[in-house]
C-alpha cells in the first residue's frame, strides 16, 4: 500500500476513533464510579456510558486493527492520547513557547508516574472498588451535576488529577500520557521488560 496512502488512512481512524469515543470519555472522567474505567462495565449502573455496551466490539476492532497494521495503540488509536495532541497543537497555533522541564521535576515527575501505577495495582488487587454511587437521571448534564455533587474525596482526587493533566498538556505535549497514565506505564514496562531479554545480535547474550 503507498505510504501517503497508508498515512492518510491512519489519520482517518485516529480521529474517526477519537470523535466516536469522545462522548465516552466526557462520561468516564466525569462519572465513572470504578477505580479504573473500563473493567467493570458490565455491572456498571452508569446506563448512559457507552463504553457499557460498545466495550467488546471496540477492544475487538482496536486488536485487529493494531496487529493487521502494526500500530502503536498509544500513537494512533487511544482517544485520550489524541486529546492530548490536541490540546497541544492548538496551544502551539496560538503560541510557539516551548517549556521544557527542570530535571528534578522530571524525576518527581516520574516518582509520581509509579505512584499513580501501585495506586492502580492495589486497587486491581482490591477488586477495582466503586467509590461513589453514581445517580442517574434521564438527563446527562443533571447526572454530571449530581456526580459532582455527590462525589467524595477519591472522586475529585481523580477528577484534578485527569483534568489538571489534560490542562498541563496544553504545555507540556502529552503530560497525561508521559507521567501519570497506568496503561501507558504498563505500556512502557512491557516494552522494557522485552528490549532487557531481546537476544544482543552482536554477541547472542540475553539483557
Ligand atoms: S460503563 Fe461504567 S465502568 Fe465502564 S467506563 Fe463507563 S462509567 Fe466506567
Ligand atoms: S499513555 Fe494512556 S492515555 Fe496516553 S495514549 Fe497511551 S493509553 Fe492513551
Amino acid at each position: 500500500m503507498d505510504s501517503k496512502f497508508k498515512r492518510i488512512l491512519s489519520l482517518i481512524v485516529k480521529y474517526g476513533i477519537f470523535v466516536i469515543a469522545f462522548p465516552t470519555l466526557v462520561i468516564v472522567i466525569l462519572r465513572c464510579p470504578y477505580v479504573i474505567p473500563f473493567l467493570a462495565c458490565d455491572l456498571c449502573p452508569v446506563v448512559d456510558c457507552p463504553s457499557k455496551y460498545y466495550r467488546k466490539p471496540f477492544i475487538a476492532f482496536v486488536i485487529g486493527y493494531v496487529v493487521l497494521f502494526r500500530k502503536d495503540f498509544c500513537a494512533w488509536v487511544c482517544p485520550y492520547g489524541t486529546l492530548n495532541d490536541l490540546v497541544y497543537k492548538i496551544r502551539r497555533k496560538v503560541s510557539k513557547i516551548s517549556i521544557k522541564i527542570p530535571l528534578e521535576l522530571k524525576l518527581s515527575f516520574n516518582i509520581l508516574k509509579y505512584v499513580v501505577f501501585a495506586f492502580v495495582i492495589i486497587a486491581l488487587l482490591n477488586g477495582n472498588p466503586r467509590y461513589y454511587v453514581p445517580i442517574h437521571t434521564s438527563d446527562l448534564v443533571t447526572s454530571i451535576k449530581l456526580a459532582y455533587l455527590t462525589g467524595g474525596d477519591v472522586y475529585f482526587a481523580r477528577l484534578y488529577l485527569i483534568l489538571g493533566a489534560l490542562l498541563l498538556g496544553v504545555l507540556i505535549p502529552r503530560f497525561w500520557c508521559r507521567y501519570l497514565c497506568p496503561l501507558g506505564t504498563t505500556f512502557q514496562l512491557i516494552k522494557k521488560g522485552f528490549r532487557r531479554f531481546k537476544k544482543c545480535s552482536k554477541c547472542g547474550n540475553y539483557g
